[in-house]
């Protein structure tokens, strides 16, 4: 131990990214809730990058210090472990409310809690931003779209949501959530923003987190079946997340109140996209169809016509070039995990 102790001592100062200098007047103090999970991490990257002080509250349901760790020491940086079911008394300018499971196994485990994250959770963050007089942007979902009869989703669309189904913790939490901020807009002339995000993937999504992404291609890494539920002709349109990223900081810095949809309306039937992954990791990989999965919608597509005119934003990323870093991401992680094993 005594050896330890003097090895720990002895360690060279941790060296972080570099980050831009920003004055006291254009430094923001920022609060991201949820940002040690996949899309929070990567905005936490942006903001400190870019200079900001970034506060991370998170209560590691889903995410991991892993995935911020390399900013913990930093002077602009700080990680909390806290739940945000319960109030949060910090001094702030803006926060980005993402707290939420969002995988639908996640977001299942615990609907309850799930429920209470959306909107006790939500209240917590919106009361936050009214006592401080700060700017807050809400993570929703194309989910509020629920199994859509318009197609593609345009932000005017109200969904088709089975309030008692599975999925409803989730669709709904996010829907109560949105009318919370809202209300709270209206009522305390707050400035609001609201992101409905669509299918993101990227490095740092979660490796079993049972989604479409993440499902394939470990699946297609590792010559295992790949898993169809259902016919396989239901449809998803994929955001690679650096474009939402960029999405998510026009969105907080625009002056548009109302929710705007931030996802790629490059559409693809599950069919398609297995194909897709197969060819692109190679391998052995047979494909099988399984049943359906309860409410699952059968088609989704953004229609972007509101950030393109209010954000000037548009994704960048086509789909080879983000399943490519993904697969990568993906191949490291499988490399790690089997090495920690034998260790
Ligand atoms: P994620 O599971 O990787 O991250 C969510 C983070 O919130 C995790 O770090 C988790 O630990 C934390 N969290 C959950 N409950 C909490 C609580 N009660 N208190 C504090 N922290 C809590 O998911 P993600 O993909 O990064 O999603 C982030 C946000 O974006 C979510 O609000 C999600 O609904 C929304 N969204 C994501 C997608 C997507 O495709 N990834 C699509 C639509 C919407
Ligand atoms: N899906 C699939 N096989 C899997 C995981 C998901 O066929 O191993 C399907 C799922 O039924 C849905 C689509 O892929 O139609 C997207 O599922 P995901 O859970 O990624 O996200 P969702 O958009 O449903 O929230």
């Amino acid at each position: 131990l005594e050896n330890k102790i003097l090895a720990l001592e002895a360690r060279v100062p941790k060296t972080y990214p570099e980050v831009k200098f920003l004055n006291y007047l254009s430094r923001k103090r920022i609060l991201i809730t949820g940002g040690a999970g996949f899309v929070g991490s990567h905005l936490v990257d942006r903001l400190m990058l870019q200079g900001h002080e970034v506060i991370v509250a998170d209560n590691f349901f889903t995410g991991r210090k892993r995935n911020v760790e390399h900013w913990i020491g930093h002077e602009n940086f700080e990680l909390i472990h806290h739940d945000i079911v319960n109030p949060l008394f910090i001094e702030v300018d803006e926060i980005y409310h993402l707290a939420s499971p969002a995988s639908p196994p996640h977001y299942m485990y615990n609907p309850v809690k799930t429920i209470k994250t959306n909107t006790l959770g939500t209240i917590n963050m919106l009361g936050l931003a009214r006592r401080l007089n700060a700017k807050i942007l809400i993570a929703s979902t194309s989910e509020v779209y629920g199994d859509p009869d318009i197609h593609p989703q345009p932000e005017t669309y109200w969904g088709h949501v089975n309030p008692i189904g599975p999925r409803a913790c989730y669709d709904e939490g996010k829907r109560v959530s949105e009318t919370l901020t809202y209300a709270y807009a209206k009522q305390e002339n707050m400035q609001v923003r609201v992101a409905r995000i669509f299918n993101t993937y990227g490095p740092r999504m979660h490796m079993n987190d049972g989604r479409v992404v993440s499902n394939f291609i470990l699946q297609a890494l590792q010559n295992d079946v790949i898993t169809i539920y259902g016919s396989g002709q239901q449809t998803r349109s994929f955001q690679y997340i650096s474009d939402l990223v960029d999405g998510l900081v026009a969105l907080m810095n625009s002056n548009y109140t109302l929710p705007v949809n931030l996802g790629n309306p490059v559409e693809h039937s599950i069919n398609e996209f297995a194909s897709i992954i197969k060819d692109l990791v190679g391998g052995r990989s047979k494909i099988n169809h399984l049943a359906e999965v309860e409410d699952d919608p059968q088609r989704r597509r953004p229609d972007i016509t509101r950030a393109k005119k209010y954000l000037n934003w548009e994704p960048k990323v086509d789909l080879n070039t983000g399943l490519q870093k993904t697969v990568d991401y993906f191949r490291q992680e499988l490399h790690r995990f089997k090495h920690s094993q034998r260790n």
